[in-house]
């Protein structure tokens, strides 16, 4: 249910209102609208009838339950778009589009340095690499783990570029979370709920890719499970499905960015590498992204991607990445975005 306060409503009432969520067991979480606040209490369906003896309460306008099986996420709850804001000068979700930019995996620091001084220059805003990978085959390689996040943690020093990296186990999301600025939850681990409630609880932002096989209300109920734990921070990623066609190593599923659009506030990524497979197809998919109202882009770029140790054929070369980053400038400016 959503308890919708009056507009200038006084702190004490709002306070009795989150008084009287809990004493009836269910969580509160406020969202600040520009006008008025909005309360969610989520918890047991079955109790609706009694939260409707909340609309009795001093400056509360009315209670509306939620109609969709995912709360926070929806725009029932709040219309307008979430902002998600990484750092002093990079915020998710307004008028900045924002590009995410590295190596599948950090494979060594002259790789990961080189790496981030290229999307540097070409106009990334976040260095992207894999610490832990979540490798289809056991005998693939598994990523650095901790010395993984330290050269990310140095790249960053020196670039001053914060970095998205993915965790893939509830046992090391601490650790991750303390190197890490954004929180990457990959495909294979999207319905990982434990893992879920855990990012949930970290204070980090989320960047949630959609599963392979994931329908959009499945990808909403994950954001759910991690909103519900208290981190409104989610951004949502589509990096492609899996379809009949095997051309492409996925199929990019662009229409879910109108129709995450619609359904939720909060911001859309797109990630035209994994999408694809390939890097000659990734160029593209980053204008159509952006033409259709993506909020960012994450993409794999790598110095050297004849030799990368995961993910070199769907990997742009930074002067590749330089080309397509100034075309996208134009279908940014045509967007209403901004790439700074
Ligand atoms: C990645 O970003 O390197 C990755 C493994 O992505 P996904 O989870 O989308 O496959
Ligand atoms: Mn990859």
């Amino acid at each position: 249910m959503i308890i919708v306060m009056k507009a200038g409503a006084a702190k004490k009432d709002r306070d009795l209102v989150l008084k009287r969520i809990r004493e009836l067991g269910y969580k509160p979480h406020v969202i600040h609208g520009e006008t008025r606040d909005v309360i969610g209490a989520i918890g047991d369906e079955r109790g609706k009838a009694v939260l409707q003896s909340l609309e009795s309460l001093h400056g509360v306008e009315n209670v509306v339950p939620i109609l969709q099986p995912y709360k926070l996420a929806s725009k029932e709850v709040k219309k307008e778009p979430s902002l998600v804001r990484i750092s002093d000068n990079v915020v998710i979700g307004g008028r900045q589009l924002v590009v995410m930019a590295g190596p599948c995996s950090v494979e060594s620091e002259k790789q990961i340095i080189d790496s981030a001084v290229a999307v540097k220059k070409g106009g990334a805003q976040v260095l992207r690499g894999g610490a832990f990978k979540p490798r289809t085959s056991p005998y693939s390689f598994q990523g650095l783990e901790e010395d993984g996040l330290k050269l990310l943690a140095k790249a960053r020093e020196l670039t001053g570029l914060p970095f998205v990296t993915e965790v893939i186990n509830p046992e090391t999301a601490e650790l991750v979370a303390s190197y890490a600025d954004i929180l990457q939850i990959g495909a294979r681990n999207s319905q990982n709920f434990a893992l879920l409630k855990k990012v949930g609880q970290l204070g980090k932002p989320v960047l949630l890719k959609r599963g392979m096989s994931m329908t959009i209300q499945e990808f909403l109920m994950s954001a759910e499970y991690i909103m519900s734990e208290g981190n409104q921070s989610v951004i949502l990623c589509e990096r492609g499905i899996r379809t009949f066609e095997t051309a492409t190593r996925n199929t990019l599923d662009l229409s879910a960015i109108p129709v995450l659009k619609e359904k939720t506030h909060l911001p859309v990524m797109i990630d035209p590498s994994h999408g694809t497979g390939n890097h000659h197809y990734v160029a593209p998919m980053c204008y159509a992204s952006v033409a259709a109202g993506a909020d960012g882009l994450i993409i794999e770029v790598h110095p050297d991607p004849e030799h990368a140790s995961s993910d070199g054929p769907q990997s742009l070369k930074p002067a590749k990445f330089d080309i397509m980053m100034e075309k996208l400038k134009l279908f940014a400016e045509a967007a209403g975005k901004t790439l700074i």
